[in-house]
């Protein structure tokens, strides 16, 4: 159920959290891999690699910043040279700093825009080429619930990125779905990451853990539950699921109104 088998998938943010747990499902499920590796944040992206080629797959690490439209074309360019195809792209990688909003300059609030949205728009573009070509394709993005679905309070620059990525995906799976190419997003709710462990901008592990306790699965979810989300999204199953922003958040928007 659910096979990548003789598939090639593109992912950012692939070193560490949702974006390497998606990597090891993908290739358990069949795919050859290209993961983006940003390695100014020290993620063992040497650890997802392994993992890949355990379960039998090939796999190629490009250090990718995705605010650099040359870095994201060399990117989805690679699959295209070893591999010879790109059927699923996953653009996941995103920062997260936390910053009152009198306080945000225009150069964090551009920064963060060109990473979360921009960095998002370049990865489905240089995507879209050899996806139209083709006739098929995933074209897949990592949203959140804040700003797609509520309020995270000194992260405004985040949730216009996080809310923007609704927008394109929407637009985007009604220009493409004639030619056989789905754009879809996941919205993780709270996620055991290095992105939430961070405790300076975000929940940090003491904040994950009160607010577990109070969803109604009495847990927070770990990088594999968005990985499995991922898993049906990106393969010939979801065929007839285009523009949608998948929750997957434990029952944590439930307990908003
Ligand atoms: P994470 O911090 O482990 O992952 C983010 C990844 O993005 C890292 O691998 C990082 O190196 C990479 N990255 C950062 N800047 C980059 C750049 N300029 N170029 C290329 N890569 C860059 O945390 P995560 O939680 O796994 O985050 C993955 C995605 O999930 C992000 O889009 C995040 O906003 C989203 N998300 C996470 C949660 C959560 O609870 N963890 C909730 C909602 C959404």
């Amino acid at each position: 159920m659910f096979s990548l088998a003789n598939q090639v998938a593109v992912i950012t943010g692939a070193a560490s959290g949702i974006g390497a747990a998606t990597a090891k499902r993908f290739a358990s499920a069949g795919a050859d891999l290209v993961l983006a590796a940003y390695s100014p944040d020290g993620h063992d992206v040497d650890a997802v690699r392994a993992a890949v080629t355990r379960a039998g797959r090939r796999v190629h690490v490009v250090e990718t910043d995705v605010s650099d439209t040359a870095d994201v074309e060399a990117l989805v360019g690679t699959a295209l040279s070893e591999f010879g195809r790109v059927d699923i792209a996953l653009a996941n990688a995103a920062i997260a700093r936390r910053k009152a909003s009198t306080a945000l300059g225009d150069e964090e609030w551009n920064r963060t825009l060109d990473i979360d949205l921009t960095g998002v728009w370049r990865v489905f573009r240089a995507a879209l080429r050899p996806m139209t070509e083709a006739g098929y394709g995933r074209l897949l993005a990592t949203t959140s619930t804040a700003g797609a679905f509520e309020a995270w309070e000194e992260h405004a620059h985040y949730s216009a990125a996080k809310a923007g990525i609704l927008g394109m995906v929407r637009s985007l799976a009604a220009e493409v779905g004639p030619r056989g190419i789905t754009v879809n997003a996941v919205a993780p709710g709270i996620i055991t990451t290095p992105q939430t462990l961070d405790s300076v901008n975000s929940l940090g592990a003491d904040g994950i853990a009160h607010t577990g306790v109070s969803q109604p699965v009495r847990r927070v979810g770990q990088p594999d539950d968005i990985a499995a989300a991922y898993h049906y999204l990106a393969s010939p199953d979801a065929s007839f699921v285009t523009g949608h922003v998948l929750l997957v958040d434990g029952g944590r928007m439930l307990m908003r109104g």
